[in-house]
């Protein structure tokens, strides 16, 4: 089905509400999840609805919690997302930073005990609207591991996100937003539910042969998701799991940590003014000339057009904004079922739906 960005928004924003959260908690959550549908990743967009619901009713994602301050040190703050949805708290966290870098030129915020953060794009892109750089390594706790170190054949990690947004005078900031495995673990869960193959090179099966079937990652028995860029996207996951897991959330995919079926996000970010360096004028002139200069290369056969990291998101919203987002028939049944269990009405669902 197709359904309007709007309409999707504020039925998403009922099922929150229904589940115990302020108007404004569940507008903005239901916001940034209908941005990553519109910016083309299904995987962090409303299909993650059931999920947030299951963990709500399970007690481990707190609907009221908001960003609690535990450690301040001028431009080094440790934040407490209190469990809360990653969407609040990682935007209250991201806000702060904004603010510390107007007043210090630098913040590096550790943000701990998140539920899922959902886009990580989502805060460097708040960051760079404000003229900001930002860095964000993120690791993802609270549930059995899917991702296995390079040349391993058992799950150690997660899909562990990174990101760095660039600022642009008069444009949209340049924003490399990824997992670090192979790919997105929610663009398997959107295979999975399409019932179609993931991209060769993403999946190996329970006794480490590679595999397109995404069922290896949600029926027994169990196989893994690889890294992307073998040995290099391993060492990045394995960052994002000590700066954002060991160093912010004390809390890594290492087995004594608890492990209950949750998800929980953990991100160092590191936000600085570039005035702090060159000046704003000089980065600006570098960083449109070396656009200007990547893409004139030659196109390679089979690719239309060189582009620059975030511009894909930008072109999907343009199209989605236009031509509404596409839903599978699973994840939407998923979402009213989703809807149902968490007490909304069947008028009311209809009324939001049809
Ligand atoms: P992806 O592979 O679609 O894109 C990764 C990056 O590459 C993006 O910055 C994109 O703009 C850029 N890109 C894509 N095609 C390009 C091209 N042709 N030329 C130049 N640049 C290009 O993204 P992904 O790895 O599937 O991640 C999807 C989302 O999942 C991200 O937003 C990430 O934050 C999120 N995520 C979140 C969690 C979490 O726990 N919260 C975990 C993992 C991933």
């Amino acid at each position: 089905m197709l359904i309007d960005s709007e309409k999707l928004q504020q039925f998403v924003s009922a099922i929150f509400v229904s589940g115990g959260a302020e108007f404004s908690v569940a507008q903005e959550t239901a916001k940034h999840l209908v941005l990553a549908n519109l910016k083309g990743h299904d995987s962090h967009g409303v299909g993650m609805v059931p999920t947030y619901i299951q963990n709500l009713r399970a007690g481990t994602l707190n609907p009221t919690a908001h960003a609690k301050t535990i450690r301040d040190s001028g431009s080094v703050i440790l934040i407490d997302g209190q469990f809360g949805f990653g969407q609040i708290v990682g935007k209250e966290a991201t806000d702060i930073a904004v603010t510390r870098v107007k007043e210090n030129g630098l913040a590096c915020i550790g943000l701990r005990n998140a539920h899922h953060l959902g886009r990580i794009g989502t805060y460097g892109e708040i960051a760079g609207a404000a003229g900001f750089v930002s860095m964000h390594f993120v690791n993802v706790v609270g549930h059995e591991p899917r991702v296995s170190p390079y040349a391993g054949t058992e799950a150690r990690l997660q899909t562990n996100p990174f990101c760095c947004v660039v600022p642009r005078d008069r444009n949209e900031p340049i924003v490399l937003d990824m997992a670090t495995s192979a790919i997105a673990l929610g663009k398997v869960r959107v295979a999975y539910n399409a019932k179609k193959e993931v991209p060769d090179g993403a999946l190996v099966d329970h006794e480490g042969n590679p595999t397109n079937d995404p069922r290896v990652i949600y029926e027994k028995p169990s196989g893994t998701l690889g890294p992307f860029g073998k040995h290099k996207g391993y060492g990045l996951a394995f960052m994002c799991e000590l700066l954002g897991g060991g160093l912010v959330g004390e809390w890594t995919m290492q087995p004594d940590n608890q492990r209950v079926g949750t998800i929980v996000n953990h991100m160092l970010m590191v936000v600085l003014d570039p005035d702090l360096f060159g000046g704003h004028a000089r980065f600006q002139s570098e960083v449109s000339s070396m656009i200007d200069y990547v893409q004139s290369t030659q196109v390679a056969a089979g690719h239309d057009k060189v582009r620059i990291p975030g511009e894909p998101e930008l072109e999907s919203m343009e199209d989605r904004l236009s031509n509404k987002i596409p839903i599978d028939n699973t994840s939407w049944n998923e979402i009213l079922d989703a809807a149902k269990l968490i007490g909304m009405q069947p008028k009311d669902i209809d009324r939001l739906t049809i």
